[in-house]
């Protein structure tokens, strides 16, 4: 390092030590001091949730690593309980309030020839009456933090609530009811996992609700009560929830007052920076949770809570801070992530339909239930796919995934499509490892690049389940199942003609379209998009239900009793 003597980095986790690890590799002479101001460095924030269910027994085994050991191998100068309180930019020195073991505490300043910032997010405190009152309310962020709540479902509480039901919230509720604690998950939004479109998230509210968890969507806790032996939850339509503990888990903001304070520059309280990290201030870098960063996808600018970008940023950061001119530009995160809920694995990548919609691009969404591997080799069991592509070429922007097995290796691959910039009939291309019990050998991602091109090139007219108030109104529906399958229920009015018997009744179709479209279903969209061949073949103005009965049955989520018709009776 020619001018960075001394690299100071704040925060102790994930793109701290990251960055702090690596410095050391690059530079053996440069003095690293690491600031952190709780008790863990670099401890497993994404498994605190399992050591809160008992899955991941022993609360060290959260702790990745200790300053000693960081100190052994890496000669790195990591001072936990040391908090930053102060910035001097012009100085270039931060002031640093030190706990000591007996709880006093002192302040000192620590100059610095290069600033890392990585001070992660804190939960968001949203203002419920009698929030800040409550001795009930705990978050999840922070060994200590876990190791209360466990010590609390362990002590014998029987009724949680679980506020928020992002991926942290669900985790939460999940861990809770898992210890047999009743429990119930409130959600401001309309479905669980906000992030994820609607037909992705509805298996994982079935998911949540056959793990025994109350899932309350479109609601928000209004007012805490705190009673002697439990606090009272009141929501906004009136329901009131007796809880022994209540978890805060309605998102999280950069935590970074001390910086904006200091003068570094930060949008909605998110540090502002370059694609080196490189903050407004000289020798200063920020990274992480803090960060802002702008979507790949839409353009629009907010900051990330992922640990893989906080990871990659810290290193990167590091090369930048250690050789400038060799140092990669830091990539902005697609928001790749997933999450275990009961046997469902969720996941997701790139842009979801509400911010497509937001951002006005035009695109079509593909859905897709291919089984994980070879339908013939036992436990073949569905992935269930939702692809966004741009509208005229076909650039892929968004991909989600729900199901029980199969769901990282699709969501992984297409992820790196989309970093790649692969638009969709490019993954018909893609050459995939395949044996029955790992694959098919037309992999569900070709599979989606084949529906894809046909989408693109008007091979395929898909109409979407969302559409099914208009579609209702204004054209034929034409359900091509089996007779058998129409016991499980229809959408009313429809024209009932198995795939297989359709050439020779279009006539009955003609009859009675009465000039209007025919929008036909099946289960997955498979036998509607044969049908639908047919149809415009004959001249019909058809168009195939994009992921058939399976995705309009997640849009409807619960209610389906009330647009969809009763089981039928075999004819
Ligand atoms: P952090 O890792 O949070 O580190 C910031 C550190 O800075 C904190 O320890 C804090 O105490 C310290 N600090 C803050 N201000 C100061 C200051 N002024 N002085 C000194 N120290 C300071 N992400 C995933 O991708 N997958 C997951 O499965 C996943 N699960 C998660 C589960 C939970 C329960 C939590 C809480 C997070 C999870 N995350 C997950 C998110 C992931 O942990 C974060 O995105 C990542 O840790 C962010 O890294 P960071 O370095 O920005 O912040």
């Amino acid at each position: 390092m020619s001018e960075a003597k001394r690299l100071v980095v704040v925060g102790g986790v994930a793109g701290g030590m990251s960055c702090a690890a690596r410095a050391r590799r690059l530079d053996e002479n440069a003095h690293i001091i690491v600031l952190e101001r709780g008790q863990h460095v670099s401890f497993a924030n994404c498994g605190l949730p399992y050591y809160v269910g008992g899955e991941i027994a022993d609360s060290d085994d959260l702790l990745v690593q200790t300053p000693t050991k960081l100190r052994e191998s890496l000669n790195l100068d990591v001072r936990p309980s040391h908090e930053v309180i102060g910035l001097d930019l012009a100085a270039r020195q931060v002031s640093v309030r030190i706990t000591a073991a007996d709880g006093g505490a002192r302040v000192e300043q620590i100059g610095y020839d290069a600033l890392v910032l990585s001070p992660g997010a804190l939960a968001f405190r949203p203002p419920i009456q009698g929030l800040e009152q409550s001795t009930r309310v705990h978050t999840l962020r922070s060994v200590p933090d876990a190791i209360r709540l466990r010590e609390l479902a362990e002590a014998g509480a029987q009724r949680a609530v679980v506020l928020g039901a992002g991926f942290i919230g669900v985790e939460a509720a999940e861990v809770l009811a898992q210890r047999g604690i009743s429990t119930t998950l409130v959600e401001f939004a309309a479905h669980v996992l906000p992030p994820l479109d609607e037909e992705v998230a509805w298996p994982v509210t079935q998911q949540l609700r056959r793990l025994g968890i109350d899932v309350r969507t479109s609601v928000t806790a209004d007012q805490i009560l705190a009673g002697a032996q439990s606090d009272t939850v009141v929501l906004s339509d009136g329901t009131r929830l007796e809880a022994d503990l209540i978890v805060l888990s309605v998102g999280v903001r950069p935590d970074t007052a001390v910086f904006e304070q200091a003068g570094v520059a930060c949008e909605r309280g998110a540090i502002v920076v370059d694609e080196h990290g490189r903050t407004s201030a000289e020798a200063v870098w920020a990274v992480g949770d803090a960060t802002l960063s702008t979507d790949p996808v839409t353009g629009v600018r907010r900051p990330v809570a992922l640990a893989g970008p906080a990871n990659r940023a810290g290193r990167l950061v590091a090369d930048h801070v250690m050789r400038p001119e060799t140092a990669r530009p830091i990539a902005a995160p697609l928001g790749t992530a997933i999450v275990r809920v009961g046997e469902l694995a969720a996941a997701m990548t790139g842009a979801n339909r509400a911010s497509l919609e937001q951002a006005g691009v035009a695109f079509h969404t593909l859905h897709l239930h291919p089984n994980q591997h070879a339908g013939y080799f036992p436990g073949a069991t569905p992935v269930h796919l939702v692809v966004h592509v741009r509208a005229g070429d076909g650039l892929l922007l968004g991909a989600q995934a729900v199901g029980e097995q199969g769901v990282d290796k699709r969501i992984d691959v297409l992820a790196t499509a989309l970093r790649a910039g692969m638009h969709v009939a490019d993954l018909i291309d893609l050459d995939l490892a395949y044996a029955p019990p790992y694959g098919q050998a037309k992999d569900p991602i070709n599979l989606v690049g084949m529906v894809g091109s046909n989408v693109l090139d008007g091979t395929l007219a898909l109409w979407q389940a969302r559409e099914l108030d208009h579609v209702l109104h204004h054209c034929l529906i034409l359900d091509v199942r089996t007779d058998q399958e129409l016991t499980a229920g229809t959408v009313p009015g429809a024209l009932h003609i198995p795939h297989t018997q359709l050439r020779s009744r279009l006539d009955e179709v003609a009859q009675a379209t009465e000039g209007r479209p025919v929008r036909v279903l099946c289960a997955s969209g498979v036998r509607s998009a044969l049908a639908h061949r047919m149809l415009v073949q004959a001249g019909f103005d058809s168009a195939s239900l994009s992921g058939g009965m399976h995705t309009l049955r997640a849009v409807v989520g619960d209610r389906a009793g009330e647009l969809l018709t009763a089981p039928q009776a075999p004819a």
